[in-house]
């Protein structure tokens, strides 16, 4: 059977792999633009000379040995626990999610035991039970001072909401911290490909039943060609936006060579009301090379009109708006047997790598079973 893979990032590649590997699939993979890899793609830039990750960092993390196992066959792995600092208003960093640290620098206080932090905290936060949105949530933990320095403005810059119309899904991606752990994430597996990702999507696309065609534009004409397309394009976009465009929010990159980078962690926050919402120091992330200060970039969240229509995060509210109008395009995507949309643009979903592969092998086995 001859089936097409629209998009080479996780999710494409993930399916196509697992079709061409039971030998009764041709896989064709197109995608538009000219490299593999999706978002993931890191390449060496040509003024560092080093590898740096050109849709924004991408860090691998992931409760499932499943999952991990599975792309063992295409990497090597290095054992990599990620930290981000925020720039405090007085120009000091912390530790951030916030941990006892942060609150220690930021007030100066001397918190000695997470008792003693939780004991802090609770005289500040707010006592919402149920909280209904983000702010709320935040709120029930932090308090408003905290929320507002830490989130709120973060938050406004990187989707263009306040954190009253945000889902609290979003914010809870960052672990709530009493005691002095600096690290971004609580998963059990945290390590990176040893070579970079895109050597890891080299192997994965290398087989005798997948063609790549790089530079090439899905056209649904293409579609008589093939027995089963698996679409990762924006859905919306695939059905000519027929119930209006879905809102997806974009960032712009700015690079910056020669540039003094004095922290310790890759990744800094700012919590200002500036336009930036982070900057990354690529020579401290693994297989990446180079010095600190060789390639430092930039990220200003935008709406991706304003980005060349490169849709990065899927934007979610508490109106649900988003969320409706994706069930209408859902709903006739289920109308379509020869097609399955994939990834975080087809199934408007805000995935993680792992999520993403997890997902994917599950459509894979799914169509694999259905088929037999
Ligand atoms: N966030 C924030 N301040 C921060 C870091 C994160 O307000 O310093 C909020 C913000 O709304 C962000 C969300 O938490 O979009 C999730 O953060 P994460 O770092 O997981 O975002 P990603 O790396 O996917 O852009």
């Amino acid at each position: 059977m001859k089936t097409l893979v629209v998009g080479a990032g996780f999710a494409g590649a993930v399916i196509a792999r697992e079709l061409a590997c039971t030998e009764r699939y041709n896989v064709t993979v197109i995608d538009k633009r000219p490299h593999i890899a999706g978002n993931a793609y890191d390449p060496v830039h040509p003024e560092s000379g080093a590898r740096y990750h050109q849709y924004g960092p991408h860090i691998f993390h992931t409760n499932s040995g499943d999952v991990v196992d599975y792309l063992s066959q295409f990497t090597k792995w290095v054992p990599y626990r990620h930290q981000v600092r925020a720039i405090l208003p007085g120009g000091q960093s912390a530790p951030m999610p916030i941990n006892r640290d942060t609150l220690n620098t930021h007030y100066g206080l001397t918190l000695s035991s997470d008792e003693e932090m939780r004991d802090y905290l609770g005289q500040i936060r707010e006592p919402i039970d149920e909280p209904a949105n983000a702010e709320e949530h935040l709120f029930s933990i932090y308090g408003r001072e905290l929320t507002e320095l830490f989130f709120g403005r973060y938050t406004r810059k990187m989707w263009g909401l306040e954190l009253s119309d945000m889902p609290i899904s979003v914010v809870a991606r960052l672990p709530v911290r009493y005691g002095q752990d600096p690290h971004y994430f609580n998963d059990e597996y945290q390590i990176m490909p040893a070579d970079g990702y895109l050597a890891l999507f080299e192997k994965m696309l290398d087989h005798e039943n997948i063609q790549v065609r790089l530079n090439t534009a899905f056209d649904k004409a293409m579609e008589s060609q093939y027995d089963h397309v698996f679409n990762s394009m924006p859905i919306d976009e695939y059905f000519d936006n027929e119930f209006g465009p879905l809102p997806y929010r974009s960032i712009r990159f700015e690079h910056r060579f020669n540039e003094v980078f004095d922290h310790d962690v890759p990744t800094v926050n700012f919590t200002d009301d500036g336009r930036y919402t982070r900057k990354t120091c690529w020579a401290l992330y693994p297989a990446c090379g180079g010095a600190p200060g060789d390639h430092v970039t930039y990220e200003t969240p935008c709406s991706y009109e304003d980005n060349d229509f490169e849709r990065y995060y899927p934007i979610k509210t508490v109106d649900g708006w988003p969320q409706r109008r994706y069930k209408q395009y859902e709903a006739l995507a289920k109308q379509r047997d020869n097609v399955t949309f994939i990834g975080r643009c087809g199934q408007y979903q805000y995935y993680d790598m792992h999520q993403v592969v997890a997902n994917s092998l599950m459509i894979a086995q799914k169509f694999l079973d259905g088929a037999r």
